[in-house]
């Protein structure tokens, strides 16, 4: 099982490399933003819980997030093969619990690809996004909590990456396929 996380800010682009890297390496792609939005589009327990956070910005709280996530490894067979994460963990308890999920199955994080991309460009893709998403989190007032939320929550995953010994720095800006090749390259240079 190789597994991989793709971290970055709101907008970074890890939903658009994760799709195309689930198709490079085999892999299943989790993306818990999506999950969570099919969650909402039911109308279930959690969505109606989501929607509230998400469209203020916020990040769902830990329980909520890890238990939906250890569902979906128990009940995904293509999971076994190795998993894209994409938007988990977002938080350092979120890696915590990730690393014993991992390790109970025998595995563990192999890689983190840091997308890394500057404010200004961040707004800019996702206010453009918002255009053709539909998407609550979408407009400026909560682009801005979300960066806010990710830098408060999320950024400290990058120095505890790095102390795991994982962490892949990858300069996320240039063309889809350009930054494809860069995260290709450094997973491949791992994998050897
Ligand atoms: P991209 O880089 O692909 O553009 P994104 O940050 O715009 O990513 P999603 O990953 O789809 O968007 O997440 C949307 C929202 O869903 C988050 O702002 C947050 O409210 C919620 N969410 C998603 N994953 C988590 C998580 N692991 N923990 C808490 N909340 C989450
Ligand atoms: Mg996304």
């Amino acid at each position: 099982m190789f597994n991989i996380v793709i971290f970055g800010a709101p907008g970074s682009g890890k939903g658009t490399q994760s799709e195309k890297l689930t198709d490079r390496y085999g892999l299943y792609h989790i993306s818990t933003g999506e999950v969570l939005r099919e969650h909402i589009a039911q109308g279930t327990e959690l969505g109606i819980i989501a929607d509230k956070f998400i469209s203020e910005g916020k990040l769902i709280p830990d329980e909520l997030v890890v238990d939906m996530l250890a569902k979906i490894l128990d009940n995904t067979e293509e999971a076994k093969r190795g998993v894209i994460f994409d938007g988990f963990p977002r938080t350092i308890n979120q890696a915590k619990a990730l690393k014993t999920l991992l390790a109970e199955r025998g595995a563990q994080v192999d890689a983190v690809i840091g997308l890394d991309v500057d404010e200004n460009e961040l707004i800019d893709r996702l206010i453009l996004r918002g255009k053709q998403s539909g998407r609550s989190d979408d407009n400026l007032d909560t682009i801005r909590k979300r960066l806010v939320e990710y830098h408060a929550k999320t950024q400290p995953l990058h120095d505890y990456y790095i102390g795991e010994g994982s962490f892949l720095p990858v300069k996320g800006t240039g063309s889809i396929d350009e930054i494809f090749d860069r995260i290709t390259a450094a997973i491949d240079a791992r994998l050897k």
